[in-house]
């Protein structure tokens, strides 16, 4: 067993700059990166496996209102928080994703719950709100999740005539880790973009858009303009990429948003492979990311010349 470890975690990609982020939003998000990497890092560094540290970084971010996931979601158009998220094992490639939900409080565990039923890997709306009661999962009230100041951005963005929020600046969650044994796995959680139709569903719970994990290349979760995640395939391209032509990850990572950037999109991704070895690409101003390994090198960073 080669003890190396790795985790990668984001916090949404978007117009982040140092003139548009407050200092508290600036402090406050990467306090939370920060907490998630902890998390996860203490599940693989007690040789735990990446699927649970990509879970438990995740939580961490989801509870974290700085983000747009879970506590502190962005809303659809009708003001309701309806959650997305996916996880992902590279080991075996078992995946697990709800859409539409909001009565979890950590949409993320009700993805993984999806996973080990096994039954299904998409379950969405109230079968997913359901199958969560059934499953025991803790559950939160909507004031859990709709925070007057996400309201407030929706109301900005109606009276600015915009149909759905294309600054992104308070973004999706995500984590890939790469364990001690050499597995990867990944996890993603968002409440969408802020104005979204009602029933609309993003790149994150979609498996091979958003989220994507394989030990024969890596483990991959996105951040960016759903949609055209969506028509790229973006967390299968690359995993794809690395498997058929033994690309490096940053080679894949960096082609596939570039095929992003030509349809019109935009956005991030994190990846790791099976060796330990993790990058990131991202095409927007900034991107919360962090990275932490089993050698002790911590990363934590929002703008684009970090
Ligand atoms: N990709 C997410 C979605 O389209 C949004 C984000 O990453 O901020 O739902």
């Amino acid at each position: 067993m080669d003890n190396r470890w790795t985790l990668l975690v984001h916090g949404g990609a978007g117009m982040m700059t140092r003139e548009r982020l407050t200092p508290e939003q600036d402090k406050g998000t990467r306090a939370g990166l920060n907490a998630a990497l902890d998390a996860g890092s203490a599940v693989l560094a007690a040789g735990g496996t990446a699927l649970d540290a990509v879970a438990a970084a995740v939580r961490v971010l989801e509870d974290d209102s700085h983000f747009n996931s879970g506590r502190g979601a962005a809303l659809t158009w009708d003001g309701a928080a309806e959650l997305d998220a996916a996880i992902m094992n590279g080991r075996d490639r078992r995946a697990g994703a709800v859409a539409g939900v909001g009565a979890t409080r950590n949409p993320v565990d009700l993805a993984r719950a999806v996973m080990e039923d096994g039954a299904h890997v998409l379950l969405s709306g109230a079968g997913a709100d359901d199958f969560s009661l059934h499953r025991g999962l803790a559950q939160a009230a909507a004031d859990w999740f709709v925070l007057p100041e996400r309201a407030a951005q929706l109301e900005e963005l109606k009276a600015r005539g915009g149909t759905f929020d294309v600054e992104m600046k308070y973004g999706t969650v995500g984590a890939v880790a790469c364990d001690a044994h050499g597995h990867v796995a990944a996890a993603t959680s968002t409440g969408g973009v802020t104005g979204k139709r009602w029933g609309r569903i993003g790149d994150s719970p979609l498996i091979g858009a958003g989220t994507y994990a394989d030990d024969r290349s890596g483990a991959v979760s996105a951040t960016g303009s759903g949609e055209f995640f969506i028509r790229a395939g973006v967390a299968h391209e690359i995993c794809a990429r690395v498997r058929l032509t033994g690309e490096p990850l940053q080679v894949a990572a960096d082609a596939v948003m570039a095929d992003v950037a030509e349809l019109g999109g935009s956005g991030g991704v994190i990846v790791t492979g099976p060796e330990g070895d993790a990058v990131w690409s991202f095409t927007t101003l900034g991107m919360n990311r962090g990275r932490v390994t089993s050698g002790g090198e911590r990363t934590v960073a929002i703008y684009n010349d970090e």
